[in-house]
């Protein structure tokens, strides 16, 4: 058997995703206490998930044996409420990742196109191939989404074009008028995915939700990987109309979203003053880190979201080096920035010790 030929051909080709290092596959293989680790390389919650969420969620495991609620019902009224949509408008995923993929499903076969920016978050490029469609990346500008020429890149085959702001890996934010008025402008045959993974950093949240119901298609994901704190039980959601919310319903798994993931984003959602508090911690940890790399002579992208990209010379070199030093951050190869790392805002003390690291390593090279 000749397993290679038996495949379907387009998963030969496609490439794998890079994920932030653990801390434990660290520790192991430099012999470092995994104590001693801070990981600051995938944008995740320095601060932790709400602690009511946590004791909700432990609560929840005492009914393990049943299957979770296949239509996340009660998470989808609470997010309803929240946003003043439909609770029918809501679609919930494993992760804002699988609503990525179910969009995969139901708009892209071979010969269509999707269109996003490069660098942008590299799923969408993942699941174009993964569905044997076309990325055609178009390149920002000065570290920002270029949406003039996204505008341009777009065909007749275009079926999806992807923006997420603020972007990741740059942390960049397009102007959320001019992000309105684009979409305007666009085509009504391309379906429009707003990735907001950050959006509760911002200040204002944006709110499209008058474009839900109009004459485009538009998508909105949102997630509770980041501020929420939850990325370890994969919930994210689309915010959507109600026809196109129907289309990614029929082509999800029966119980796609497990039941703590649901009980801890509900929770989650509900303690507003824990999130007004991380909010607040991130500003300020961004501020401290600006101020030290500033102070170190290193170059950074302003950041609208929870990282920053910092300018380091030889980005893969740096990345070991920090790591050897206890900080694990991201290198960005994959992502056509060699010259360039990019760091989670940690709390106070990561922080510091991550200016720390990158004076050490930027002294020795
Ligand atoms: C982190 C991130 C996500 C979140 O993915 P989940 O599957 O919800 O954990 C989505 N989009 C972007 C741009 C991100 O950076």
């Amino acid at each position: 058997m000749n397993l290679r030929e038996l495949v379907n051909p387009s998963v030969l080709t496609q490439p794998v995703y890079e994920p932030g290092r653990p801390i434990e596959d660290v520790a192991r293989e430099l012999g470092l206490d995994p104590n001693g680790i801070i990981k600051l390389a995938s944008n995740e919650n320095p601060l932790g998930a709400s602690p009511k969420a946590i004791e909700a969620m432990k609560a929840a495991l005492e009914d393990c044996e049943l299957y979770p609620d296949g239509g996340c019902v009660a998470l989808r009224d609470a997010l309803a409420a929240h946003h003043g949509v439909d609770a029918a408008q809501l679609v919930v995923g494993n992760g804002s990742n699988e609503l990525l993929e179910l969009l995969g499903h139901v708009f892209l076969r071979p010969g269509d196109e999707a269109v996003m920016g490069a660098p942008a978050f590299i799923v969408y490029k993942l699941v174009t191939l993964l569905f044997g469609a076309t990325p055609v990346e178009v390149p920002l500008v000065d570290h920002v989404h270029d949406l003039a020429a996204m505008e341009r890149a777009i065909t007749e085959r275009t079926r999806i074009v992807f923006l997420a702001c603020p972007n990741n890996p740059t942390g960049t934010l397009n102007p959320a008028e001019e992000v309105r008025a684009w979409i305007e402008r666009l085509p009504q045959h391309v379906v429009v995915v707003l990735d907001e993974a950050y959006a509760e950093y911002l200040d204002p949240v944006p709110d499209w939700t008058d474009l839900l119901t109009g004459d485009r298609a538009v998508v909105v994901l949102r997630t509770f990987s980041k501020i929420y704190g939850l990325a370890g039980l994969r919930v994210g959601y689309a915010l959507t109309s109600l026809e196109m919310a129907s289309m990614l319903q029929r082509v999800r798994q029966p119980f796609n979203v497990n039941t703590i993931g649901q009980v801890g984003a509900m929770a989650a959602l509900a303690d507003e003053a824990w999130v007004a508090r991380c909010r607040e911690a991130n500003r300020a940890g961004g501020e401290q880190l600006m101020a030290g790399l500033a102070a170190a002579g290193l170059e950074y992208v302003p950041s609208a979201a929870n990282f920053l990209l910092v300018k380091v010379g030889d980005g893969a070199r740096c990345y070991t080096e920090l790591q050897r030093a206890g900080v694990i951050v991201r290198p960005l190869g994959p992502y056509q920035l060699p010259e360039w790392v990019r760091v989670t805002i940690g709390t106070e003390e990561q922080n510091a010790r991550l200016l720390e690291a990158l004076r050490q390593t930027a002294r020795s090279s």
